[in-house]
């Protein structure tokens, strides 16, 4: 197993202990009890943390792709309405994913709300905050590992410099798991989506499936019980495990973006464990809800708490300035 998803499993098992507390939108870890800094002097070394960083890990999640209009995943908000209108009307979802885990009349509307769900993300241009992050990391050395599926950052990144660990829109797999492989989504969705034109549902002959055992396929996402974790899975934690040990004695920036409280596993307490472990690590979490620095690491780093986009784009203006 690659040393990233070690740490992962590590977080996991803490998770299951602590279950209550997490569910209470807490951490058992004690916290640190400083007040922080001022909002300009946190952007101020937000911005030479970055200079002196030689290299830096991004942890993006789902409060990143929010924060920039992807707002559609969680909420009965306009964009939901927008993209979603015609199956909110008729079955009632409360967003993206609350459609994606909802029964429907017939596999036909299930896959007409699949393909627009993936279509939706697919299409979607680069949000302003992966954009001022992307100014941010000019002539950085980094590596991306992100929960977000939605494909945001494989936009603007090479395969290689991007760990997704909890899949991608752009594949499909066998929905019953029969065979390690995962095959193109982009098409099949392509063509559904003009099937279905103004309607619900899709032709029965477009329904993807299985080319070995005839199942239908499914997005190669986790979240629904049948997340193909084989040879693409381990992939991307052998992309983000190089990238750090490789780098163990270097000063690394543990950049943490807007990790939500369901899922501190995979990105939050492992930052939290890497900043506490390697010697010139350091840690920065910008997320609109918390701001939890464990006391451990309350000399190694800081939370901003606040808007995702006003904050890259505040630091982004500042390294502009000089
Ligand atoms: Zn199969």
């Amino acid at each position: 197993m690659s040393f990233y998803e070690n740490l992962v499993l590590q977080t996991q098992m803490n998770y299951s202990r602590h279950r209550s507390v997490y569910a209470s939108k807490k951490t058992p870890v004690r916290l640190s009890q400083r007040s922080p800094l001022p909002y300009d002097e946190q952007i101020h070394e937000f911005v030479r943390r970055i200079e002196e960083a030689e290299c830096i890990v991004v942890g993006g999640a789902s409060g990143l792709s929010a924060a920039g209009g992807g707002d559609f995943y969680y909420g009965d908000t306009p964009s939901f309405r927008k993209y979603f209108g015609k199956y909110a009307e008729k079955y009632g979802f409360k967003g993206a994913f609350d459609g994606m885990y909802s029964g429907f009349d017939t596999r036909e509307e299930h896959w007409g709300y699949i393909a627009t769900f993936l279509n939706t993300t697919l299409n979607a241009l680069v949000r302003e905050p992966y954009l001022d992050l992307d100014e941010i990391l000019k002539g950085k050395d980094f590596h991306i590992l992100t929960t977000n599926q939605d494909t945001q950052f494989i936009k603007i990144y090479k395969e290689e410099q991007v760990s997704e660990i909890q899949g991608d829109h752009r594949f499909f797999q066998c929905s019953d798991c029969c065979h390690d492989g995962t095959w193109d989504a982009v098409k099949p969705v392509e063509e559904m989506i003009k099937a279905m034109g103004e309607g619900t549902s899709i032709p029965t002959d477009l329904i993807p499936r299985c080319p070995k055992c005839g199942a239908e396929a499914f997005p190669w996402v986790r979240g629904y019980g049948n997340f193909l974790q084989g040879r693409k899975y381990d992939e991307q934690y052998q992309k983000v495990s190089g990238y750090i040990q490789e780098n163990t004695d270097r000063k690394m920036l543990f950049l943490e973006l807007g990790v939500g409280r369901l899922t501190p596993m995979f990105i939050q307490e492992p930052f939290w464990n890497l900043t506490l472990n390697l010697p010139d690590a350091y840690y920065i979490s910008v997320n609109a809800e918390y701001d939890f620095l464990p006391e451990q690491i309350e000399d190694k780093g800081f939370c901003v708490l606040g808007d995702i986009g006003k904050v890259l784009k505040d630091v982004n203006a500042e390294i502009k300035r000089g």
